[in-house]
């Protein structure tokens, strides 16, 4: 029996010379992995090879196990060709769909992260018309609200108010944060600390306005800012995760991204 759901390309691999093998996050089954044949046909139902970033209507069938599904058909709803014309805008929108790949598993449906992505890649690919456009559309805020808003939805962050091992005040002096503990660590709590990771106070500003964000209130999010804890919810995933995002380094453009060992 088919399926048919919103999807959005998060990987795509040759499969043969005609054929694909494409891993879909769908909105109402979560990660779909399906074998797409003869799709790099011109004459295709799909018209041609399908793309990272492609988004439309899918018609499937999910594979049982580890076997792939097969993809029926795929009609392209949403174009973002417009993020292929900033490297900064496709750096950002390639590290989404690979943190989408690695949180959301087979067939596990989580249709606020579908929304989240479907949101974050249109907000990225709005123009700079206006001053107020480049602020909504940088790339490495649109990119900072993601991170926070998967990392929160998956359940990988909690509260930020308080020490995480004393329960004190955080203070903004000697401010570290640690993946292992999930949370921030005061001055005096940050040295019997092995795994941490340095909060600066262009991440605490940062930390604060997505708070505010989340709140409903619409902060600003200067870039520099918003690289800065682009590179620490960047840290802390891949530290969750336990590996690390080939596409992190292109998209992390402030500090390390990288998973780094105590
Ligand atoms: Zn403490």
């Amino acid at each position: 029996m088919s399926t048919t759901d919103t999807a959005i390309c998060i990987r795509a691999t040759d499969y043969s010379e005609t054929s694909q093998v494409l891993t879909f996050l769908t909105r109402g089954v979560g990660v779909v992995r399906l074998l797409a044949k003869g799709s790099k046909r011109p004459k295709s139902k799909s018209g041609g090879a399908i793309d990272l970033l492609a988004e439309g209507r899918c018609v499937f069938t999910t594979g049982r196990g580890q076997s792939l599904g097969i993809l029926m058909e795929f009609a392209e709803t949403v174009s973002r060709a417009v993020l292929r014309e900033r490297l900064d805008r496709l750096n950002s929108a390639l590290f989404m769909l690979e943190l989408c790949g690695a949180v959301v598993a087979e067939g596990d449906p989580h249709p606020e992260v579908f929304d989240l992505l479907h949101n974050a890649l249109g907000r990225l690919g709005q123009p700079d018309a206006s001053p107020q456009a480049v602020r909504r559309g940088s790339p490495q805020a649109v990119l900072a609200y993601f991170q926070w808003r998967l990392i929160r939805h998956v359940g990988l962050l909690g509260e930020l108010n308080a020490c995480v091992s004393c329960g004190g005040k955080v203070g903004t002096r000697d401010v570290y944060f640690s993946s292992s503990l999930g949370g921030l660590l005061c001055r005096d709590c940050e040295s019997a600390a092995t795994e941490k990771y340095r909060v600066t106070p262009a991440i605490l500003s940062a930390l604060a306005a997505l708070t505010a964000a989340e709140a409903g209130k619409k902060p600003t999010l200067p870039d520099k800012q918003a690289a800065a804890v682009n590179a620490l919810l960047a840290y802390h995933i891949q530290y969750q995760l336990g590996k690390r995002l080939k596409t992190a380094r292109h998209a992390i453009v402030s500090g390390t991204g990288d998973l780094r060992t105590p």
